[in-house]
């Protein structure tokens, strides 16, 4: 699998991608079994480790979509919610990234309870992650100031791997994978 691979609204997954899969643990939800790509997660604990070295408590709330669950989801906002709703929230099959198995959505464990979504901006654990997340090969992938770029809302608890001498490129130049792949062409 190629690490910088560029999923979005036009640009589904190959049908032919290997995902290298593995089975994770999360606190969050230890009941239920959770994957995600194998390097991704073994620089996830990297960066699991050094954050709780800060008293910072993340974990992985949401990981590896099968395309059938991805179907799903999205099947179940539009019964309910109209097709132009959820077409601005969910990704329809084979164009989420967490059908990659590259994706994860970090929640925080704080005063006892886990901080999920939206509630975590504010956060420093959120704040810091957003800082020193690139330095594990991870990247905020839909960042506020990138909305038009990246057709995406913001979404702070969203992080992709890419590996970390990309991560660091687009840190260090304020780039979304979108103006990557553009520039590469
Ligand atoms: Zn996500």
């Amino acid at each position: 699998m190629k690490y910088d691979i560029l999923i979005n609204k036009n640009n589904k997954i190959p049908k032919d991608l290997k995902f290298d899969i593995t089975e994770i643990y999360t606190k969050y939800n230890p009941h239920k079994k959770f994957y995600l790509e194998k390097k991704a997660y073994k620089h996830f604990l990297k960066l699991k480790k050094e954050a709780l070295k800060l008293g910072y408590d993340i974990e992985i709330e949401s990981s590896f979509r099968t395309h059938d669950y991805q179907k799903k989801l999205f099947e179940e906002l539009v019964e309910s919610k109209g097709y132009e709703y959820s077409i601005k929230y969910i990704a329809k099959p084979y164009t989420s990234e967490h059908e990659t198995g590259l994706a994860i959505d970090i929640c925080v464990f704080k005063d006892n309870e886990y901080v999920i979504e939206h509630d975590l901006e504010s956060l420093d654990e959120i704040k810091w992650l957003h800082k020193n997340a690139y330095k594990y090969g991870f990247i905020l992938r839909y960042p506020k100031d990138k909305i038009d770029i990246t057709g995406y809302n913001y979404e702070p608890w969203h992080f992709r791997y890419v590996g970390k001498k990309l991560a660091k490129y687009l840190y260090i130049n304020n780039l979304t994978l979108e103006e990557y792949h553009m520039n590469k062409k």
